[in-house]
């Protein structure tokens, strides 16, 4: 017999589900919204309606530097970043009403970044729960949601569904 999923396992399966939809090569997020344990909406990394995503005009890539700090020293990384989508989480609270979202809860598959999670704590939402984590905006993102008492937390030891993962290029 098989073990009933519960309700963290279940959304979060669902958010790599609709994650799978992305045609982003270097990185697939998915994240749904959930009232109660009503889904109210699925959504995902993509470029806008009716323009030319990554897989038909390639990613769109920018150069960042980024500083790591190390024991005793600081060292800086050259790293390229997709901007041609428009963030899972974003996308989720463009065709998601305010009304609705008041009291309801995130599932994202990855833990968002400053941008995004700046504007879930402004979108009603009262918990975000993440899979994979994105250190380099952690710290203020953590912050940030414990300012707007938003419960924020990662889902430990979950799997996901199977062909639901795709490679992450950086
Ligand atoms: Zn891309
Ligand atoms: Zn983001």
């Amino acid at each position: 017999m098989i073990a009933r999923k519960d309700w963290d396992t279940y959304f979060m399966d669902m958010a790599y589900m609709a994650s799978t939809r992305s045609q982003c090569g270097r990185r697939h997020v998915g994240a749904v919204l959930v009232q109660g344990k009503k889904l109210l909406g699925t959504a995902y990394n993509g470029a806008p309606m009716g323009v030319p995503d990554c897989s038909e005009a390639g990613c769109m890539l920018v150069e960042e530097f980024e500083v790591v700090s190390e024991v005793g020293a600081e060292r800086v990384i050259k790293k390229q970043r997709c901007i041609r989508t428009i963030h899972a989480e974003q996308n989720l609270l463009l065709f998601t009403d305010r009304e609705d979202r008041e009291g309801s809860v995130v599932y994202v598959t990855d833990e968002p970044c400053w941008t995004c999670a700046n504007m879930l704590a402004n979108s009603g939402i009262v918990e975000i729960v993440f899979h994979r984590s994105y250190p380099k905006d952690s710290e203020k993102v953590s912050a940030l949601m414990e300012q707007r008492h938003i419960k924020f937390r990662s889902l430990i030891g979950y799997e996901p569904p199977p062909g639901t993962i795709t490679e992450v290029h950086n």
